[in-house]
């Protein structure tokens, strides 16, 4: 079985770590829970452009080298990989792919299938297929997810997607199972 593991918000905790380097950076004191969307302009007041500049300069500085883990998604992601084939589909900008491979070496070794998709929030990656293309394209049956959009598009392309709960994603989707955390996450993938 293959299986689609999202970057952001599911393996990697990105946006805990922006509002840390948007804090020290922009004297600002935003917390965890007050993302309720991934458009982060109307979160941290200011323009869609302005908001993927501060995205986009954050990607380049020391933070996003030392972006934490999900808690709990190393251990299960190992016990997963030694059943079902892992493979990492992001939207992250593909020009991070030198350090986003770093970052997986480091704390996720056992994935080293890595294919980058459009993002749809940004203009990054636009000359790529689409997340829901991607997995098709290499067999992936499930995907776990954060972002509600992609957990759409690929529930609409006949992929199981389980949703891991996250302040961004809390509005109602159809077809996605949703998880609160790596726990129960890791128990419904026990039960593939
Ligand atoms: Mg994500």
């Amino acid at each position: 079985m293959n299986i689609g593991l999202d970057i952001d918000g599911v393996l990697a905790d990105f946006i805990g770590a922006f509002i840390s380097y948007h804090n020290l950076v922009y004297g600002t004191d935003f917390s965890y829970h007050q993302f309720t969307t991934l458009r982060f302009g109307p979160v941290i007041g200011t323009s869609h452009e302005e908001a993927n500049a501060r995205v986009t300069e954050f990607n380049h500085s020391p933070f996003f080298r030392l972006i934490p883990t999900i808690p709990g998604s190393q251990e299960a992601v190992k016990e997963l990989s030694s059943r079902a084939r892992v493979m990492v589909i992001t939207s992250r900008p593909s020009a991070l792919e030198h350090e986003t491979r770093k970052w997986l070496g480091r704390h996720f070794p056992e994935c080293k299938e890595i294919y980058f998709a459009k993002n749809h929030i940004t203009s990054d990656n636009q000359g790529l297929k689409p997340k829901e293309q991607l997995c098709l394209d290499n067999q992936i049956s499930l995907m776990i997810e954060d972002d509600l959009e992609h957990a759409e598009l690929c529930h609409k392309a006949g992929i199981k997607v389980y949703l891991l709960d996250q302040p961004w994603n809390q509005e109602t989707i159809q077809g996605a199972i949703r998880a609160k955390d790596w726990e129960e996450l890791s128990k419904l993938l026990n039960n593939q």
